[in-house]
């Protein structure tokens, strides 16, 4: 029988408060990893709002990253989300939030908290485990719902910021956890931010003052995402 382990499997906040980096990257269930695709599902929250253009970016990003890497795994957006059964639906579910965002999984209910004003999102990884084997069978991303910068006085972030947020999470869809943090790059646990004159020049800065976007990952996250999906 397969034990479920939902929600005590969840990935920590990106800037978690305790700084506890822990967790091994997981990977997803085998016919899933077989088919080198995750399709990840937007919710009502994502769209038209703010981030109903940034999480279509996202996704083109995330693939854009994927090739130049040769990462393994492609995403593709879906119109269904996942079925609270456990089977059937999206592999991924993007929302946008502030408080508590519930979700049901393998008939469980579950929530994730996020101060819907935070540059920080949340992946709760849902994990089936078989004796020593933990699997991946669905992740729920929850992203700020109107992050903001500390430009004195604080507004909204620009879309740069949004963008990195959400293809950082995306990556912990993947598998990857907070032990998998990597200073030097997008997948940064502690990016510092940057405000601009202008929203579009808001940045979010990581090791050897490089700030993005764009984008770019290191070959030791790459290596890392491509472990997973060979
Ligand atoms: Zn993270």
């Amino acid at each position: 029988m397969k034990r479920l382990a939902a929600g005590s499997t969840a990935v920590p906040t990106l800037w978690d408060e305790s700084r506890k980096e822990n967790g091994i990257a997981t990977p997803w269930e085998d016919p899933i990893k077989r088919s080198k695709t995750l399709t990840v599902f937007p919710g009502g929250s994502v769209a038209g709002g703010a981030w109903g253009s940034v999480f279509a970016n996202a996704i083109k990003e995330f693939n854009r990253l994927s090739a130049a890497h040769t990462l393994g795994i492609t995403l593709s957006q879906s119109a269904t989300p996942p079925h609270p059964s456990g089977v059937g639906g999206a592999d991924v579910q993007f929302e946008a939030g502030n408080g508590n965002v519930s979700f049901t999984s393998f008939g469980q209910q579950f929530s994730v908290s996020v101060n819907g004003n935070s540059l920080g999102g949340d992946t709760r990884q849902v994990k089936t485990v078989f004796g020593a084997v933990q699997r991946i069978a669905k992740a729920f991303i929850v992203v700020p719902a109107t992050p903001q910068i500390n430009a004195n006085p604080p507004r909204a972030v620009g879309d740069g910021v949004m963008l990195f947020i959400a293809v950082h999470e995306l990556i912990h869809a993947c598998g990857l956890s907070n032990g998998d943090h990597n200073p030097d790059d997008l997948f940064s646990g502690f990016p510092q931010a940057r405000a601009g004159n202008k929203r579009q020049d808001d940045k979010l800065e990581v090791n050897q003052q490089k700030r993005l976007p764009p984008l770019f990952l290191t070959t030791k996250t790459a290596g890392v995402i491509q472990a997973l999906w060979k």
